[in-house]
């Protein structure tokens, strides 16, 4: 799969994907990262990349010319002719729709995603009408520029991707995994790192030392019986949820098990 990132601050990614995971993915060739610096796509002296907003009001947007000609640069297609089942370009925006897990799968099926990273008061509309495919912010609140967002999308988009992760099933059995009915007939033998969240936040994890400053871990960890394990991570991945974020408990699979264990614990309050 291959990234494009589009940005006034090529340098700003010079560390953040010379880490771990992404740096693996990369160095194995299953992800390739391609920067573009927007001021090479300028044709005047200053290598002006924004002007006063029509309209006035604060601040300076950049420009259309620049990020069309870079956009067409990549030689991504059309958008009118873009078969966006292979490719995408997305334009970072707290006015976007909000990435999530979801999207994440989704950018993962695909072979190439452009992504461009806005700067001062945004960037013209129509570089939005004449390129792009969809519009992302990473969550309510508003950066000073895309290129955080496109880190965020670039390192949990391509985590899912086949390989990318020493094991496989480590993105399935996570927060906000696949539900465990796609896992059926895994639930035998020594429960996995994680149990499949179908949608829930991940359970919490301990590691040795068994006790440290007075806090000892769970003893139903340390007991072996995998089905009481199972139980127990599910039912804290419940309660973590419920404390957490209540919302996703609306979409997540559910069972009865789980339902009366909501309940009690809601009484409880
Ligand atoms: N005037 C814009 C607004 O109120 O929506 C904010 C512009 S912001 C200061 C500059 C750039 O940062 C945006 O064009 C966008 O690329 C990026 N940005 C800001 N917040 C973001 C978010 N939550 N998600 C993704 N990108 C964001």
């Amino acid at each position: 799969m291959r990234f494009d990132i589009i940005t006034i601050f090529p340098e700003f990614f010079g560390g953040i994907f010379s880490h771990g995971v992404v740096k693996r993915a990369i160095a194995n060739g299953l992800v390739e990262i391609g920067l573009r610096d927007l001021r090479e796509f300028t044709h005047d002296r200053h290598r002006t990349v924004d002007d006063r907003p029509f309209g006035g009001g604060e601040g300076m947007v950049l420009k259309p010319e620049p990020l069309i000609e870079a956009v067409e640069s990549l030689g991504v297609a059309p958008r009118a002719d873009r078969d966006t089942a292979r490719e995408s370009v997305v334009l970072l925006s707290a006015q976007g729709a909000k990435f999530s897990q979801a999207v994440a799968r989704e950018l993962s099926a695909l072979e190439r995603v452009v992504l461009i990273c806005g700067r001062y008061e945004g960037v013209d509309e129509r570089v939005n009408e004449l390129a792009c495919d969809r519009e992302l912010s990473i969550g309510d609140y508003v950066l000073s520029g895309g290129e955080l967002g496109a880190a965020v999308i670039v390192d949990a988009t391509m985590r899912l991707l086949p390989g990318v992760l020493g094991n496989e099933d480590s993105a399935a059995y996570e927060s906000f995994g696949r539900p465990d009915e796609e896992f059926a007939g895994e639930q035998d033998g020594p429960p996995r790192s994680t149990h499949g969240a179908g949608g829930l936040l991940d359970y919490p994890h301990y590691t040795r030392p068994a006790e440290f400053r007075g806090l000892a871990v769970p003893e139903v960890l340390a007991g072996g019986n995998h089905d009481q394990i199972r139980r127990w991570r599910r039912e804290r991945a419940l309660e973590k949820t419920l404390r957490n974020r209540p919302d996703l408990l609306e979409k997540a699979e559910l069972s009865a098990e789980d339902r009366k264990f909501l309940e009690r614990l809601k009484s409880r309050r």
